[in-house]
């Protein structure tokens, strides 16, 4: 029984589509609830080869939307891009799988995504997005955006050079506080499988050059008032992006540290190329506090907060939303 017999039987994709699936790189940015739905339907559908990039690990409140990970990665606390590999890896052993535990931004996109033939949103928070509208228009690369909230997402695919971008849409990040969040909203996970479902076709649809059959503007749906829509969204002529092409947001330097959505907790990132030894950083914090190690990252409980401190210096910690408080643990116990 050939894997993929029923997705060939589906006539826009045949075994020529099928074809085209296998040889298709895709980079997946994200991979909570959004990024998990996206990798899983790709790999399922034998796309050749995914980069799964995320910068978190797995947490139990996670499980109820992130359909990728089970309670033995929360206990392993496993990266998400990790577990995501290993789950993948058991589902389809064709795809060829690179795992980023990373945080994607203006010192690393255009390196995710330029060798690629596609790029998918799962993020959740519009710095990211801005980043890589900037990463993709630069270097023509299609991506797909999503977002969810409540019961309410939306999806929106940017074929760079023949429609709108993200800043055509959105103009540029909105103010924080100025729209809901999961953290403040909720978010029901059905409404997360179909925008990912939305955003998982678009690709398939650009990766088969089916351009013809792609929504053609901003799909909206609220599965909880039943309202479905297409928006048109037109080309901005005063868009630095897609029209000037200044790509303002690969020039921005990273803020350092960052609250994260939903999750009491703030990341503070070290410059490019840094890197941190995690068994002499265990040797150094173990008198201190309670400390755990595996493979990918070290947890340890220090002044009422979880620092999870990364190989590339990167550190998130819980227990806080102020991104002073978190800079001033990371200092004192990671180093300035
Ligand atoms: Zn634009």
């Amino acid at each position: 029984m050939d894997r993929y017999a029923k997705q060939v039987l589906f006539a826009p994709i045949g075994k020529e589509g099928q074809k085209r699936l296998a040889a298709a790189r895709v980079t997946v940015v994200g991979l909570g609830a959004l990024g998990s739905v996206l990798a899983s339907h790709l790999a399922r559908a034998g796309v050749g080869f995914l980069r799964l990039c995320d910068r978190d690990f797995v947490e139990l409140d996670n499980l109820h939307r992130q359909v990728l990970f089970d309670e033995d990665d929360v206990r392993s606390g496993l990266p998400k891009a990790a577990a995501a590999a290993a789950k993948l890896a058991r589902t389809n052993s064709e795809v060829r799988l690179e795992t980023r535990v990373c945080d994607v931004g203006p010192a690393n996109v255009e390196d995710l995504v330029r060798d690629v033939d596609l790029v998918l949103d799962g993020t959740d928070n519009f710095e990211t997005r801005f980043v890589l509208n900037d990463a993709c228009v630069k270097h023509g690369r299609p991506w797909v955006y999503g977002g969810c909230v409540g019961s309410y997402g939306m999806a929106m695919t940017v074929l760079p050079g023949e429609g709108p971008c993200f800043g055509c849409l959105l103009g540029g990040v909105p103010s924080p506080g100025s729209s809901p969040t999961c953290d403040t909203a909720g978010v029901l996970n059905t409404a997360v499988a179909v925008v990912a479902s939305l955003q998982a076709t678009e690709a398939f649809k650009v990766l088969l050059g089916r351009h013809d059959a792609l929504a053609g503007g901003l799909q909206t749906v609220d599965l909880w008032t039943n309202a479905f829509q297409i928006v048109k969204v037109p080309r901005s002529p005063q868009c630095d992006t897609c029209g000037a092409r200044r790509f303002r947001h690969l020039e921005a330097a990273s803020t350092g540290a960052v609250t994260l959505c939903g999750r009491n907790a703030v990341q503070v990132t070290a410059p490019p190329g840094a890197t941190i030894d995690l068994a002499e950083a265990e040797r150094r914090l173990a008198p201190l506090g309670p400390v755990r190690r595996n493979a990918f990252l070290l947890k340890a409980t220090l002044d009422g907060c979880e620092l999870t401190l990364f190989p590339d210096a990167r550190a998130i910690i819980q227990g806080t939303d102020d991104p002073a408080r978190a800079r001033s643990i990371y200092a004192k116990y990671v180093g300035a």
